[in-house]
């Protein structure tokens, strides 16, 4: 039987890629989403992959989701790859409470939520991976981003603590931390700062959704099952 992998945010950026390649690997894969319909529609026509939608920073919406995405797997998940997140940037003296807690709900929070939901079945069938997509903005930190650098440096605490309790179960539990990567989210960033920001990443360009989506791939394979607690981070050469 395919062992299976759930990835929130699946259905378009880095994690499209990720469901893609995880697909490509092997595993049996639901994406999950939030608004936007149409693009996990044509996702799912073109990939074959089943797409879900709840918000991942709620947690009644999580629990509706994971036992949706059970039911149709008709098994747990083997896999989770929490990946769905958002920006909403502003300086610390600017920040509305609202943009702090919404990103802190979406990034940090949705992660403790969906690893709640699926560690118990993890831990009885002694076997899961859980990968978290951090960020190279959580590990050194970038302005106009405390709330999103709050939330990706504890991701990596939250691997950390996590993989601790889960390592005597066949359990483990890392992070990517991405570098700048081509996606809507980064287009949104203004031409003239992605320029400036393209010349401080050593290999001289961003990452493309590809290079994410493999090293998840390897973080989920059985030759990762010694590599737990870690943070891989995918960036270009960027120095930390
Ligand atoms: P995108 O904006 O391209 O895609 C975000 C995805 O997350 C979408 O599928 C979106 O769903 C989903 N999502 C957002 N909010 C929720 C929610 N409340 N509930 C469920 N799903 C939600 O982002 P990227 O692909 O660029 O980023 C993916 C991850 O990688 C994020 O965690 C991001 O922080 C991280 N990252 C990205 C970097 C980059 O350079 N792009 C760099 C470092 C880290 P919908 O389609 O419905 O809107």
């Amino acid at each position: 039987m395919k062992k299976t992998a759930l990835v929130t945010g699946g259905t378009r950026g880095i994690g499209s890629g990720i469901s893609k390649a995880l697909q490509a690997a092997g595993y049996e894969v639901a994406a999950n989403y939030n608004k936007d319909k149409a693009t996990a529609d044509k996702f799912h026509e073109e990939t074959g992959i089943s797409v879900f939608s709840w918000d991942v920073s709620n947690f009644d919406d999580c629990q509706r989701g994971i036992e949706e995405v059970c039911n149709h797997f008709g098994k747990s998940v083997d896999i989770l790859v929490n990946n769905a997140g958002i920006t909403k940037d502003s300086m610390l003296h600017k920040m509305p409470v609202e943009d702090w807690i919404k990103v802190i709900n979406t990034n940090l929070n949705s992660a403790f939520f969906m690893s709640r939901l699926v560690i118990p079945t993890m831990r009885d069938q002694k076997f899961g991976r859980i990968i978290n997509i951090s960020s190279v903005n959580g590990v050194k930190g970038q302005v106009g981003q405390t709330n999103y650098s709050a939330a990706k440096a504890g991701i990596i605490g939250f691997t950390k603590a996590l993989a601790l309790e889960c390592a005597n179960k066949g359990i483990t539990v890392n992070a990517v931390a991405p570098g700048y990567i081509a996606t809507d989210m980064t287009n949104a960033i203004r031409e003239d700062i992605r320029e400036k920001i393209t010349q401080g990443i050593p290999v001289g360009r961003f990452g493309n959704i590809e290079e994410i989506a493999q090293a998840v791939v390897f973080l989920a394979s059985d030759g990762a099952s010694f590599i737990t607690g870690t943070t891989l981070n995918v960036n270009g050469g960027q120095y930390l």
